[in-house]
């Protein structure tokens, strides 16, 4: 196997903060970063090497990136498989077009777990008002509907509530983000006595894109298991992150999650036998929601580094940045370990709303550190950085977190 050295130059379709974590460490190390995207003041841009304008779909582009890289990875899960199959004709592209062509597509992945026998929500396709009407017969209601390609933190999802004179049950849980008390789905909307009306209806909210539906599932909490897949096929696994979201983006994560061992090993067999499956090569998370009983449901696979896997850059040996770096360059790969506990707080563009938040409180917390993303655009919603608090006392590194987000929301 041939191991790419530093010196050489890696190339990143994408240019977020992904990209930005991933090219600071791997300049660190020596290595060469070039980056398309289409502009030129994007957040990995700003820390790399080289650089080339354009869209992630624009085959011109993305050869020019391709042959002044010795390896190429992805910042996003949503560049063209058929375009990164041309690519590794260029350069090998880790994770390959196989891979992005199996996770980029939500039916199609639904339909690997599947095949894999792995625990996943009751889904149905839902391609057409027709097919909906008949998905939701099967599945039932509450439901979400999510676009096939190209959603992410929940954009492109439709809650589909029960229908009227339906008992509402446990309801208050169903969906429902319990930190901050707000619908999971993006929106909701009401039935109509007409269930071909209504899924025309609720299709229509998603620009009619095909979509899938899922039943909403009363999940406990929401976990991650993030790790690494080397050219070689080895492993190596970060402690398992449990996840809090707000308005469908992550809020904080928390690792190590408070866990028995026998359910940590759970879910890392389900992500390893996802990473095998698939042949990937790099850095992947696999979500997962864990109900009452235990039982463990994989949400999504991302195959890529995860936002979910942010505390490992200051908490862990390796981060999963530098893990990325190792695993696609065929390097061994480095040492998970934790250093710490640690949670890591999402600063949301909100935040921003009366202007550039004070980090006074943030930057006089001891075991605090500041990462902001270098976008010159805060908008609601939009991931601006991030706050990772070391503490071996995760409990109250949450109370901390969420104090720090206060003040910055209050301006105080
Ligand atoms: P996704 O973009 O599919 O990962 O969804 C974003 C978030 O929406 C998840 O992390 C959950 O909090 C929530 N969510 C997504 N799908 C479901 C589901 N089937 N049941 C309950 N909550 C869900």
């Amino acid at each position: 196997m041939t191991q790419l050295l530093p010196g050489a130059t890696i190339g990143v379709l994408g240019g977020g903060q992904l990209g930005r974590m991933m090219a600071v460490v791997a300049r660190q190390m020596g290595y060469r970063i070039v980056v398309l995207d289409p502009s030129p003041r994007c957040p990995t841009a700003q820390v790399s090497d080289g650089f080339v304008v354009g869209a992630l779909d624009d085959p011109d582009a993305a050869r020019h990136l391709a042959r002044q890289a010795d390896v190429i990875t992805l910042d996003t899960e949503h560049v063209p498989a058929d375009l990164l199959a041309e690519l590794e004709a260029i350069a090998p592209v880790r994770p390959g077009a196989s891979v992005l062509r199996t996770i980029q597509d939500r039916l199609v992945q639904k339909q690997f777990l599947d095949r894999l026998g792995l625990p996943q929500a009751a889904w149905a396709p839902a391609g057409d008002p027709a097919e909906l009407v008949a998905a939701l017969a099967r599945i039932g209601r509450p439901a979400i509907l999510k676009v096939r390609r190209a959603g992410y933190d929940g954009k492109g999802q439709v809650r589909i509530d029960r229908a009227s004179g339906e008992p509402a049950g446990e309801g208050a849980r169903e969906g429902i983000d319990r930190a901050s008390g707000e619908p999971a789905a993006a929106a909701a909307v009401a039935p109509v006595l007409d269930p071909l009306a209504e899924a025309a209806a609720l299709l229509a909210r998603l620009h009619g894109q095909p979509a899938v539906v899922e039943e909403l599932v009363r999940f406990e909490r929401e976990i991650s298991v993030i790790l690494a897949r080397g050219v070689d096929g080895a492993h190596r696994i970060y402690p398992i992150a449990e996840n809090v979201h707000r308005r469908h983006i992550l809020h904080t994560t928390r690792a190590p999650a408070p866990m028995p061992d026998a359910q940590r090993r759970r879910a890392e067999a389900i992500a390893i036998s996802v990473a095998d499956a698939i042949g990937h090569v790099g850095v992947m998370a696999v979500e997962m929601f864990e109900l009452a009983d235990g039982r463990l449901l994989v949400n999504e696979i991302a195959p890529r580094t995860h936002n979910s896997g942010h505390y490992t850059y200051g908490a862990c040996a390796t981060s999963q940045f530098e893990q990325h770096v190792r695993a696609i360059c065929g390097l061994p790969l480095g040492d998970p370990r934790p250093l710490s506990g640690a949670v890591m707080v999402n600063l949301i563009g909100d935040l921003w709303s009366g202007g550039p938040p004070s980090w006074r409180r943030v930057l006089a917390h001891p075991s605090a550190r500041l990462h902001l993303y270098g976008k010159d655009a805060p908008a609601p919603g939009r991931k601006m950085g991030h706050v990772l608090l070391l503490d071996d006392d995760t409990g109250r590194a949450l109370a901390d977190a969420d104090a720090l987000i206060a003040a910055l929301a209050t301006r105080t």
